[in-house]
């Protein structure tokens, strides 16, 4: 393995910045980072000694990782490209997707196909590599809805995996891959599409944009729904372009129903939606809008004022400022409402 060396397969460069590979953009850098191309490269990169010994920590687009520290082993990245049709019928679409497409391209190829079910998921960051990491869902659909099979490179048996739905422990934001993630590097993701789905239109504001847009909900096409959660998400999200952030930085907490009532008792507003597991979710949006957080900052380290979940960079923050000002946030939230706040984004 030569270092600073290119093959068709990967590229390799040392002690290279991260800042433009995470979209919060703080500057983290990485011992050497790996652009691999090629699946098949995986075979001879982790046959190296490095590669076994050293941490390695595989990237997507960076769009919900928060480097709080360089990273002092190898950054991988699966930059494979391709979309392969497997089977197209009149009642579903399956295709196997390359981990480096980019998921919003891969929406709207959906989209243009014919195929439904991933509209409400427009517009979210990132590869189709790191959509079932966390299980991406936005405006009441979930990936794992759709998801066949996840191809992986499994780091612990040295060898391609396929792992069915059932065996990816897909949940709320979360999955198999969150728990083991120096196990598997997702290399293809393998979904089935309907061809007819009654959209999900259930979610605040979905209808209200199909009404400004002059759709009939009823009438409304999958297009037509990704196209009104793109308009939702542009005016409502802090674009990362601007101001840099990881989209929703904390979970809603799932609490016990009867310590979501004692809350509800003192806070009549308090949303609860029901949740997995005998549990009760709370909208960690209000928690942090209550505790006085929303629009707070420290230096360019805050919470957008306009989206309370969201964690922002103003400016030149750095990944262990904007951590700890997301730990000033938590011990508010805990200290008000006795409430524990997870993060949603990796955190290095
Ligand atoms: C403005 C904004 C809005 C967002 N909105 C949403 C939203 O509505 N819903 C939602 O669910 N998320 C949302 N996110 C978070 C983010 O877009 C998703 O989590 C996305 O799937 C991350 O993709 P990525 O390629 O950037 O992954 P990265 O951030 O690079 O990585 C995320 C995690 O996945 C791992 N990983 C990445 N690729 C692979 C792979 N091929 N194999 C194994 N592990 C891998 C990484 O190690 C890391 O642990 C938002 C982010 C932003 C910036």
């Amino acid at each position: 393995m030569n270092r600073g060396s290119h093959s068709p397969a990967y590229s390799i460069l040392e002690n290279a910045s991260l800042r433009a590979r995470n979209s919060f953009g703080v500057e983290a850098r990485a011992a050497l980072l790996i652009d691999v191309r090629k699946n098949d490269a995986l075979r001879e990169l982790f046959g190296y000694a490095m590669l076994q010994r050293d941490p390695v920590l595989v990237l997507g687009e960076g769009s919900n990782v928060l480097f709080t520290r360089n990273w002092p082993g190898v950054v991988l990245t699966l930059a494979t490209r391709g979309i392969e049709v497997l089977a197209d019928d009149e009642q579903t679409l399956r295709v196997r997707v390359a981990a480096g497409e980019h998921w919003n391209d891969f929406v709207h190829w959906s989209l243009a196909r014919g195929a439904c079910g991933l509209e409400n998921l427009a517009l979210i960051p990132g590869t189709v590599g790191a959509a079932p990491i966390q299980n991406i869902g936005a405006y009441g659909g979930e990936v794992a809805e759709f998801i066949a099979t996840v191809e992986a490179w499994d780091r612990q048996q040295g060898n391609f995996v396929r792992l069915q739905p059932a065996q990816c422990a897909f949940g709320y934001r979360d999955s198999l891959f969150k728990h083991e993630p120096d196990r598997y590097l997702i290399v293809a993701v393998e979904f089935e599409l309907p061809r007819r789905r009654a959209p999900h239109l259930g979610y605040a504001g979905i209808q209200a944009e199909l009404d400004a847009m002059g759709v009939a909900a009823a009438a409304a096409t999958s297009a037509q729904v990704a196209e009104a959660v793109t308009r939702l998400r542009m005016r409502k999200l802090p674009d990362p372009a601007v101001h840099g952030n990881a989209g929703s930085f904390f979970k809603n907490p799932r609490v016990d129903p009867a310590f979501a009532n004692t809350l509800r008792a003192e806070h009549a507003d308090l949303p609860i939606w029901d949740a997995d597991g005998g549990l009760v979710k709370l909208s960690a949006a209000w928690l942090i809008e209550q505790a006085g957080c929303k629009g707070e900052r420290d230096g360019d380290a805050g919470i957008s004022a306009r989206h309370a979940l969201v964690l922002v960079n103003h400016g030149h923050a750095s990944g262990a400022q904007l951590w700890a000002f997301a730990q000033t946030v938590r011990e508010r939230v805990r200290a008000r409402f006795g409430v524990e706040l997870e993060a949603e984004p990796r955190i290095v």
